[in-house]
């Protein structure tokens, strides 16, 4: 299992990638270094992880992503660009797959105390803005409701439990009801003729 790549941000104007104690937060960023930068001031933050768990309730692995930073009159904007694997299930067959995922987003953070509108938020006293439950969020979305291994999958038969990728136990097995709407719909009734 890989420590996480981290950036030390305050004070610094060159990144040194460091290695930082996985229970540390490793997505919470002090925005400290661009208060003082002019607006349109940029920073990319790469992350890399071979796993971590995210909130420590949803392991990713393979984890790679960007947090650009840019400096707006009233704040940061930040867009948000990550890619990862989950471990999940066939949603037919039940095999363990992984699934990859991909997300971007685009958060914006005001240093201002008023009103907001929705989609702004404020930005912390200490200046540090943790990305890692948005990330979740954003990934988990991300998530297919069924996951299946591969296009075709025969999924299990529904007598023995047999999985039908493997062998087919001579059962009769109805197709899959998408299956059965792609090739038996008449097209002429489509059209409605
Ligand atoms: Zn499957
Ligand atoms: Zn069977």
């Amino acid at each position: 299992m890989g420590y996480p790549v981290c950036y030390n941000l305050t004070n610094s104007t060159n990144f040194t990638g460091i290695i930082v104690n996985p229970t540390q937060r490793p997505f919470r960023i002090n925005i400290g270094f661009l208060i003082n930068q002019p607006v349109g001031a940029l920073r990319e933050i790469p992350l890399e992880f071979e796993s971590y768990s995210l909130e420590n309730e949803y392991p990713v692995e393979d984890f790679q992503g960007v947090i650009s930073l840019a400096r707006t009159q009233n704040g940061i904007r930040s867009l948000v660009d990550i890619n990862a694997k989950i471990d999940a299930e066939c949603s037919l067959c039940l095999k363990s797959i992984e699934q990859n995922l991909h997300t971007e987003f685009e958060e914006i953070f005001t240093f201002e105390n008023r009103p907001l509108s929705e989609e702004e938020q404020i930005i912390p006293e200490d200046g540090n803005i943790d990305f890692e439950p948005l990330i979740r969020e954003y990934l988990m979305l991300e998530m297919p409701y069924n996951p299946i291994c591969r296009p075709d999958c025969k999924g299990l038969c529904t007598v023995c439990g047999q999985n039908l990728n493997e062998k087919d136990c001579g059962h009769p097995h109805p197709r899959r009801s998408s299956e059965q709407t792609l090739s038996e719909l008449n097209p002429k009734e489509l059209l409605g003729n």
